[in-house]
């Protein structure tokens, strides 16, 4: 697990506030993931996967599995709890990233939400192509709803050259190379690394080596200051600790059904919440 975001350098990415990468791994018998129960406010949670498959839970009733090529988009709103583990029935392979995005002050009160999208559009570059999980790249839209103003694609090379990818220079982007080798200009991208754009570009071109694969990032810069926690996002310091209190008194973000294990307790609240 490498967590690429937030980084004391890097706190958002337009409304991305959270990245981390899992994986590539093989297992034999068992279930390498297995998250229980635990609390969501503010955000939405994206899950990507590479290779695998995972069964999301919710407290909305939700049942849904995911495999690599699909989106799971969940809207936390004023508050939602779910699982996520790898099925019984797998392929015995897991990779992926966990993405949350910041919601904005008009939506992050609101109503949970649970969306899977089983397709998602693909548009060719060149050396290969780009799925689009949420925002346009290309003349291709996602179906997934956003709240503000942001893109999130799976860029994949199946030959070796430059790909030129046009972006919106109103955005801020990032790249994170995910399997291969991607360079830009001339400088070679870490893996797992989230590599900032920053705003004002019409398009980036990276040469990428076949078979490499990278996720790209971008949105509107988030022009609300947030606050994370834990599972929570929020603005004060006293919605944090509500929430921390109402996920400890079984309130506020119901139950998940059909999960077979613990509910995850929340950390002692940090002194700055207090
Ligand atoms: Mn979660």
């Amino acid at each position: 697990m490498r967590r690429a975001l937030p980084r004391a350098a890097r706190r958002l990415v337009g409304p991305w506030c959270f990245l981390d990468h899992y994986g590539p791994l093989a297992f034999g018998v068992g279930a390498p993931m297995n998250i229980g129960p635990h609390p969501h406010i503010g955000l939405q949670t994206v899950t990507w996967l590479i290779e695998g498959e995972a069964l999301h839970r919710d407290s909305l009733g939700t049942e849904r599995l995911i495999r690599p090529g699909q989106l799971n988009l969940m809207t936390a709103g004023s508050g939602i709890s779910h699982s996520e583990e790898t099925p019984t029935r797998n392929s015995g392979r897991l990779h992926g990233l966990q993405l949350w995005v910041a919601l904005p002050d008009a939506r992050r009160n609101g109503p949970p939400s649970f969306d899977h999208f089983a397709e998602l559009p693909v548009t060719a570059t060149g050396t290969g192509h780009a799925m689009v999980l949420i925002g346009e790249l290309n003349g291709a839209r996602s179906p997934a709803k956003a709240y503000s103003r942001m893109l999130g694609a799976d860029v994949v090379a199946s030959h070796d050259g430059d790909v030129a990818l046009p972006l919106d220079p109103s955005f801020e982007h990032a790249l994170l190379v995910i399997d291969g080798h991607v360079a830009l200009g001339d400088r070679a991208l870490e893996p797992s690394t989230l590599h900032y754009l920053g705003t004002g570009r019409e398009a980036v071109t990276l040469t990428m080596r076949a078979g490499s694969r990278l996720a790209l990032l971008g949105g509107e810069p988030f022009g609300e200051r947030i606050l994370m926690w834990w599972n929570f996002v929020g603005r004060t310091p006293e919605e944090i600790a509500d929430a921390r209190n109402d996920w400890e008194q079984g309130s506020r973000f119901g139950s998940v059904s059909g999960y077979v294990g613990e509910r995850i307790p929340a950390p002692p609240l940090s002194p700055r919440f207090r």
